[in-house]
């Protein structure tokens, strides 16, 4: 199956079933007309003369047109990359230039006209006038970009001008594509997180993410009565895999309240919508627990969701079931890389493993954990988890070097991530191999004194890094944010470890913030919190 056959499923089964909603924008698309319109799209863009395999970027926040460019895109085998919108000129150049987009799909007002401007100045149209031009583009391979909305400068089209090139002929072009596709063609370039580094460009299948969409939804007892608050953003696998496709592969409602996370409006659209469905990583249902108003709403609809992408902690985990209505609340874990997801709770397991593991391994995916040298550990001991089955990707775009770094000739793809599996075979992620901290020649996972510190009751968020120490090596330095109007002292914070954990784990430094470096999906950027420290203390 495709990701556009997919939606031709979910246009048979459920027809009228709302498809998508975005009350900022008055969308209101039931899954006919979200079909119609994505055949319409797709065969506009044929009609630019894209062919099946070219790439095209959509630089865009959650909205519309995002779910219908997904399903457009994926009918006329064009390869979606995912492109941040809150990058900036330079990562945009390197994205782009990286997967050699030929089409770009943006919002003109989403970002300063500067951008428009270098943008619309290697508009290929006036490049195909002045060839050139061509060679002094930054980014050689682009021949269209294509605004939603207004154009912003001569050269670009706009969004209804692509519609309108639509023709029967390119209509009948997209109905035989359909049948053309192969599961294993590429459809989906994701950049990661960038939480380690500079982000990668996973390249995924139809195979890869439409079997992922199927079975998380599977976890969740997902079906076309559900609807999805989706808060996650659609440029990470966890809006448009975990979001848009699986309500796709289960006939459910997606809902978008806003374009850019915003946990007010979140919950605003949970209770205007009735959502039974809510996904984010651990800081956005921190911030909607933590949302004005938050107490006196009615969230009964809700039911589950899927909280990923960083250490979920038990205490938060509580707080999700019983303050926001969610008793059948999965985690899941994964990375881009294997479309995404490789082990998730199901609703029906028991609370404890739902607050405490990552769930079992997905049908179909195979797990294990092995120590530095590759052997595989016994079980109940720490390791680093790979993975292997249909959701692993087929590479890196255009880099071959790090797919072999990252994929072995068995096909397991390495995480980074160090992993404990039980005797009943739920997983429990210890932290990622980069965050480990030595002190002293002991290993730390900052994981383990976070979870410890989250159990305080005046303590709202708190992350552990470690800071560089000539004695120890390293040092362990919590940074904490209070709850509002709370207030506490780095020594009432250490004496609260005291006799709690190992006195090597007490925090040497505490440090009291109000916010975290974060990457635009809303995970920690610990590297950038360790470099602050590090200037510092030197
Ligand atoms: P980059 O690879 O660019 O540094 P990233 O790894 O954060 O960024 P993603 O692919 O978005 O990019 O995230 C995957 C990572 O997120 C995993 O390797 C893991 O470290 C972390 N993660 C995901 N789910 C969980 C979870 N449930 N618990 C703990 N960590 C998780
Ligand atoms: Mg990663």
């Amino acid at each position: 199956l495709t990701v556009g056959g997919l939606l031709e499923n979910a246009v048979t089964k459920h027809p009228d079933n709302d498809a998508l909603v975005v009350p900022y924008q008055g969308v209101r698309w039931s899954y006919a007309e979200l079909g119609r319109r994505a055949t319409e799209v797709a065969a506009g863009l044929v009609a630019l003369g894209l062919e099946p395999g070219d790439r095209i970027g959509v630089w865009a926040p959650n909205m519309a047109e995002w779910v219908t460019l997904q399903f457009a895109t994926a009918r006329a085998g064009l390869i979606l990359v995912n492109i941040n919108p809150a990058y900036r000129l330079s990562e945009l150049e390197y994205a782009l230039n990286q997967v050699e987009v030929k089409a770009l799909v943006m919002v003109p007002s989403f970002k300063s006209s500067d951008y428009i401007t270098m943008l619309t100045e290697l508009m290929p149209e006036m490049a195909c006038a002045n060839p050139g031009r061509l060679a002094a583009q930054k980014i050689p391979s682009l021949r269209w970009i294509i605004t939603l909305g207004e154009t912003p400068a001569p050269g670009a089209i706009t969004y209804d001008d692509l519609k309108s090139r639509a023709s029967d002929e390119t209509r009948a072009r997209v109905t035989q594509l359909a049948g053309l596709l192969q599961f294993d063609d590429p459809i989906n370039i994701q950049f990661t997180s960038g939480t380690t580094g500079r982000p990668k460009a996973a390249t995924l299948t139809h195979h890869n993410i439409v079997n992922n969409a199927y079975f998380t939804g599977v976890q969740m007892k997902l079906s076309h009565k559900d609807r999805m608050c989706i808060p996650v953003p659609m440029y990470h696998c966890f809006g448009m895999v975990l979001g848009t496709l699986c309500c796709v592969a289960h006939g459910a409602t997606m809902v978008f309240a806003s374009a850019g996370f915003d946990a007010t409006a979140s919950m605003d659209a949970v209770e205007a919508e009735r959502c039974t469905v809510f996904h984010g990583v651990p800081t956005m249902f921190i911030a909607a627990l933590e949302s004005p108003g938050f107490k006196g709403r009615d969230l009964s609809s809700l039911r589950t969701g899927i909280i990923a992408g960083a250490p979920c902690p038990a205490e938060l985990m509580k707080r999700i079931m019983g303050e926001m209505h969610m008793e059948q609340i999965t985690i899941a874990y994964g990375m881009t890389e294997t479309g995404p997801v490789s082990t998730q709770t199901s609703v029906d397991d028991p609370v404890h493993r739902r607050v405490e593991t990552v769930g079992r391994v997905l049908p179909h995916t195979e797990i294990k954990i092995v120590d530095p040298m590759g052997r595989i550990v016994p079980r109940g001991e720490a390791g680093e988890l790979l993975t292997r089955g249909y959701c692993v990707m087929p590479k890196y775009w255009n880099d071959p070097e790090k797919t072999a770094k990252a994929i072995d000739e068995a096909r397991w793809i390495a995480s980074g991530d160090v992993a404990v599996l039980d005797d009943e075979g739920y997983f429990q992620i210890v932290g990622r191999i980069k965050d480990m901290l030595i002190r002293g020649g002991e290993n730390i996972f900052p994981r383990e004194i976070e979870d410890f510190l989250y159990t305080h009751p005046a303590i709202e968020q708190v992350e552990v890094i470690g800071a560089p120490d000539e004695k120890y090596g390293e040092e362990v330095c919590a940074w904490i944010k209070l709850h509002e109007g709370q207030s506490v002292t780095a020594e009432e914070i250490r004496a609260f470890c005291k006799g709690q954990i190992a006195h090597f784990k007490i925090p040497r430094y505490v440090r009291f913030v109000d916010e975290f470096p974060m990457t635009i999906t809303g995970k920690v950027q610990k590297y950038v919190m360790r470099e602050i420290m590090a200037k510092e203390l030197a």
